[in-house]
């Protein structure tokens, strides 16, 4: 938080019922649905726009199927996105299916693919119809405001100066390094990770297709998503070692890249530097307690986690609808008591935990392994190869990952729109 602005006056003062931090996929979401339900409700976004790389864009059956019961499935699948339904992957030379999503009992049994400022700019369009919804772009919240032990609100920065913006309830949607859980106090729990991520892209031609998706080799592992006009790639590195690879030198990493991926023989030349590589700092982690008088946090704000199995988005989703269910007709009176803000924790806590406690199994059994490589052939762990050889099997990590623990439904309220 910014020490400057604590102490200087506020030009403008504006009052509401709820203040969502952050126009991620939480906060964007939870905008929606209590403007639906006719909650005076800002979203502060602190970027100018949704236009910015290095974010998660998987939108899984969980989240498609909220779309579904929004009503939006039809326009939002209209927009440009790939569908992923069979997950394959290279273990040490040896090809398995991950999973398969087409044994789902789903109406929407893929992955879409989809930029994730479309998703945003979609539900930003979308929720424009709700008077009681403004979402502002540009605006940065630089403080809490407390009376007594409760928080009321929050201080933004804008390009018109300081706006204290006093809430009944504030909800910290601002992402993994969020600055109004670290205002407000709350600790975090530091669950770990063996791994960074560099993130990518590599040109693509149109006659280029592969299924596979994960590859994994003695000390090495990467990820490849077919964008359709690009490759978005995933080198998995140990934690803490992009230092020691950088010393290695861009063609090294490159040529490691193409030779486990031959696909990206010629488009791994729009790589040009290291500028063109963003390194993912793999978190798992969450907070003790997901809210305080007046405050509650949701998405990665209350549970960053791993990219395993790419479900940070949708549980970020999934928070969101949760929340509008326990809170969206208690906010019409007035501010919710503690106990009712820790009924969210009480719904999500369990499939976060879940849901990280695979990851971790995932980390621990499949991705140390490989990164510690020590040259040894590598083994297809028993529970890959079980559920590569029976086909029935691959519905189970499929469900897991598509659909997650204890999913979410649309119950709160929509209010008639003019
Ligand atoms: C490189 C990378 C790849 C990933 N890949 C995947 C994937 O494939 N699939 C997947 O599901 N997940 C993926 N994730 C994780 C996923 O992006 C997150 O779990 C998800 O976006 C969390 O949503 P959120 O709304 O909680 O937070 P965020 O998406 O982090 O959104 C937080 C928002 O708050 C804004 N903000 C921050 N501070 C303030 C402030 N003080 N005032 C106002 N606004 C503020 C930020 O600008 C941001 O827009 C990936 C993450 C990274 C970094």
């Amino acid at each position: 938080m910014d020490e400057t602005t604590s102490d200087q006056p506020a030009s403008r003062v504006r009052k509401v019922r709820c203040c969502i931090v952050g126009g991620g996929p939480a906060g964007m979401m939870l905008g929606y649905l209590l403007g639906r339900a006719g909650i005076d409700v800002v979203v502060l976004e602190k970027h100018a726009d949704f236009f910015r790389d290095f974010r998660g864009d998987t939108v899984h059956p969980s989240t498609l199927q909220v779309m579904d019961e929004l009503g939006l499935i039809d326009g939002f699948l209209k927009l440009p996105h790939q569908q992923l339904q069979k997950m394959d992957g290279l273990f040490g030379g040896t090809k398995v299916r991950i999973a398969d999503l087409s044994r789902l009992n789903s109406k929407y049994p893929f992955i879409a693919f989809m930029p994730q400022w479309d998703f945003l700019n979609f539900l930003r369009e979308a929720g424009r119809r709700f008077a009681s919804l403004e979402v502002l772009m540009s605006t940065e919240a630089v403080d809490l405001i407390r009376h007594d032990d409760t928080i009321a609100g929050v201080r933004a920065r804008t390009s018109d100066g300081i706006v204290d913006i006093e809430a009944d309830l504030t909800i910290a949607c601002d992402g993994r390094h969020s600055t109004v859980r670290e205002r407000a106090g709350l600790g975090v729990e530091e669950i770990g990770a063996p791994m960074d991520v560099l993130w990518f892209r590599a040109g693509h031609k149109p006659d280029e297709t592969e299924n596979l998706f994960a590859r994994i080799e003695p000390g090495k592992m990467m990820v490849t998503f077919d964008r359709g006009d690009y490759w978005q790639c995933a080198y998995v590195i140990a934690k803490g070692q992009y230092d020691a690879v950088k010393a290695r030198g861009l063609q090294a990493l490159l040529d490691d890249v193409v030779r486990m991926a031959p696909v990206l023989k010629q488009g791994i030349a729009a790589v040009k530097s290291f500028g063109d590589i963003k390194l993912l700092t793999v978190a798992i982690n969450r907070l003790g307690r997901w809210a305080r008088p007046g405050l509650l946090c949701i998405g990665d704000a209350a549970h960053a986690m791993s990219p395993v199995g790419g479900v940070g988005v949708n549980l970020a989703v999934q928070d969101a609808v949760a929340t509008a269910n326990l809170l969206a007709d208690r906010l019409t009176r007035g501010r919710p008591s503690q106990d009712e803000l820790d009924a969210v924790q009480r719904r999500r806590e369990f499939p976060v935990k879940m849901t990280q406690a695979m990851q971790v199994i995932v980390q621990n059994r499949i991705i140390s392994g490989a990164l510690k490589g020590g040259g040894r052939p590598l083994k297809v762990p028993l529970l890959l190869r079980l559920i590569s050889a029976l086909p029935w099997l691959q519905g189970i990590p499929a469900r897991f990952i598509a659909i997650g623990v204890r999913p979410e439904h649309v119950h709160s309220k929509a209010v008639p729109t003019a």
